[in-house]
């Protein structure tokens, strides 16, 4: 039997789960129909696509494979080749056409018929060498029709308590479908620290951790294993005397949750008197409850994507305006930011597949905003629930990825149009409409930012796309997440211009990004003179631990040096000393 094993990854959501594992990836239901004649086209299509998409992940984990130690590095890289190899102009690709051609067969069942059929002759021919890469071949199906099947990870419901999923990659969607009362924490090998699966780990409180080189190799469904999503650090098949070890850690944590949850009615100002605004952001509703006892002050951010997620249709005017009213009713008379969709890049949804272009680079695309204001009844259908919400409670309209003037003046020409169309059916309105503001997360916005600040009712500072657009660092990519870095003097003045520009022109400037919710950033954001910081509500605490042991006047000061660095290294180190004295 193997002995325990260590193995690094990015921690991205805190916390230890222990428990036995279940690996997704060997774990997927084969869909199987015949195709109508004017089908086979399109289907042969659908298993182009799937082919290519299947030749980027390999070629991926072969850049990533370089990485690990040793031989493992050869022997992993030389499979991957075998596997990229397979989906050449190989036997298994032609294979499969022919059978949808042929014999009218969707192309998952076409995939695993044929793997059927070159299992059998390499096994009739009794050699070790064949008898070998028939696992092999069977791997490569198992991509092909996961990338086919397109369908999240179904197989993560109803699973035993306390299961742990590994998987070698794992979408904002999948992760929502995950039931914090049956799943104890989860692990991939691809992903990174601030792309929205990460995020979604932290809205459900589940320990994380991912990009985990040679994760999959190592462990089999069964085994029992911990995520340490605060250290980064997944140990497989761990001794009794390492289980111990982490319990008493597990136990450590729980004991300072219980303690941070004693600020919740305390309220957030610093030593000097000055009081802050501690929202929450919302990927799911299902997290209410929780922004609420943590005492958040409204939702700083509700991404609206959950409605768009697992599903195949779009949902519409009705279910989005029942979704919006449950919220604002929940918040009793505290505000509620609604974030139009924000599809695209990382967030994917299947009903939305059509309308959004699989060529190009889908962070700098057809998305969010973009796409609302193309396909007007996304946007019209969204402004009407978002309208017939408010007269619930506050409810703010807050429009991402926004690079440009214009799109504020045609969102807000869309949002005329949806009050006249709602008067006209005689749908009961506020007397004041919900005020509009934008996401300043694209360095375009940050820079016009005065002009933006004129136009807009309210900023909000988006921090995860603005470094990602800045520094040019997919913050979805395991292999550049040590370079996503918030410190850089480029990313701290566009946030200093940006709330500026908003203070200004007195319009309120909240910050959403997930610097909002790392008490590390706590005294540079407020020392811009931020005041509304909105963050997943485990962290309210934290951040409001750190605002009540400052001064903000210091925390100003100890800014203005900051600015004055150009090194990242000198600029981390003069926060740090910071955060050490106050
Ligand atoms: C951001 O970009 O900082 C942000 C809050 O939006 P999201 O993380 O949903 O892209
Ligand atoms: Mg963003």
């Amino acid at each position: 039997m193997k002995g325990e094993r260590r193995i690094e990854g990015l921690g991205v959501s805190p916390g230890v789960a222990i428990g036995a594992v279940f690996i997704t990836d060997d774990n997927i239901a084969v869909p199987e129909y015949k195709l109508e004649a004017g089908q086979v086209g399109a289907e042969l299509q659908r298993f182009a696509g799937a082919v290519a998409l299947s030749v980027k992940q390999l070629k991926k984990l072969k850049g990533k494979s370089n990485t690990l130690p040793g031989s493992a590095s050869e022997e992993v890289g030389y499979l991957l080749d075998a596997h990229l190899h397979m989906l050449g102009d190989s036997r298994l690709v032609r294979g499969v056409e022919k059978r949808i051609d042929a014999e009218h067969i969707n192309a998952e069942r076409a995939v695993m018929d044929e793997i059927a059929q070159v299992a059998e002759s390499f096994a009739k021919m009794g050699d070790a060498y064949l008898a070998a890469r028939i696992e092999d071949i069977r791997v490569v199906g198992s991509r092909l029709v996961r990338n086919l099947t397109k369908t999240p990870y179904a197989a993560i419901q109803n699973l035993p308590e306390g299961t742990i999923i590994l998987a070698e990659e794992l979408t904002p969607a999948d992760t929502a479908l995950m039931d914090p009362r049956r799943i104890a924490g989860f692990a991939t090998v691809l992903g990174g620290a601030e792309g929205h699966t990460a995020i979604m780990a932290r809205a459900l409180n589940l320990p994380a951790v991912l990009g985990v080189t040679g994760l999959l190799g190592e462990v089999e469904s069964g085994d029992v294993v911990v995520v340490d999503g605060s250290e980064g650090v997944i140990v497989v098949r761990p001794t009794a005397a390492t289980i111990a070890r982490y319990q008493t850690k597990q136990e450590v944590r729980e004991r300072e949750q219980r303690q941070l949850n004693r600020l919740r009615r305390v309220p957030a100002v610093t030593r000097d008197g000055v009081e802050i605004t501690l929202q929450a952001n919302l990927e799911l509703p299902r997290e209410l409850e929780q922004a609420n006892e943590a005492g958040a002050a409204g939702i700083g951010l509700l991404r609206s994507e959950f409605l768009f997620m697992n599903r195949d249709d779009l949902p519409g005017e009705d279910e989005q305006y029942e979704a919006y009213a449950a919220l604002v009713r929940g918040m009793d008379g505290k505000t509620v930011t609604i974030r139009t969709l924000d599809v695209g890049g990382d967030k994917a949804s299947p009903a939305l597949a059509k309308l959004m272009p699989v060529d190009g680079n889908p962070a700098l695309g057809l998305r969010a905003i973009r796409l609302s204001l193309k396909e007007r009844r996304l946007l019209d259908a969204q402004l009407a629930a978002i309208l017939r919400a408010s007269v619930f409670g506050p409810v703010r309209i807050l429009l991402p990825m926004i690079s440009s003037v214009s799109e504020l003046k045609r969102t807000r020409d869309a949002l005329a149009q949806a009050v006249r169309r709602l008067k006209r059916r005689g749908v009961k309105l506020p007397k004041q409409l919900p005020p509009m503001g934008v996401m300043i997360e694209v360095p375009g916005a940050a820079l016009a930012a005065d002009a933006l600040a004129a136009q807009a009712d309210f900023f909000s500072i988006g921090t995860n796309d603005l470094i990602q657009y800045t520094l040019a660092i997919d913050r979805g990519d395991e292999s550049v997440a040590d370079l996503y870095n918030p410190l850089h003097p480029a990313v701290l003045r566009l946030i200093q211009f940006a709330a500026e520009a908003a203070l200004r022109a007195k319009k309120p400037v909240c910050l959403c990004g997930e610097m909002a919710g790392d008490p590390r950033y706590t005294a540079l954001l407020l020392g811009f003179g931020i005041t509304d910081l909105s963050m997943a509500p485990s962290n309210i605490p934290r951040v409001k631990q750190r605002i009540r042991a400052m001064d903000l006047a210091a925390a100003g000061r100890r800014t203005r040096a900051i600015m004055d660095q150009l090194d990242d290294g000198r600029i981390a180190s003069l926060l740090d000393d910071f955060n050490s004295l106050a």
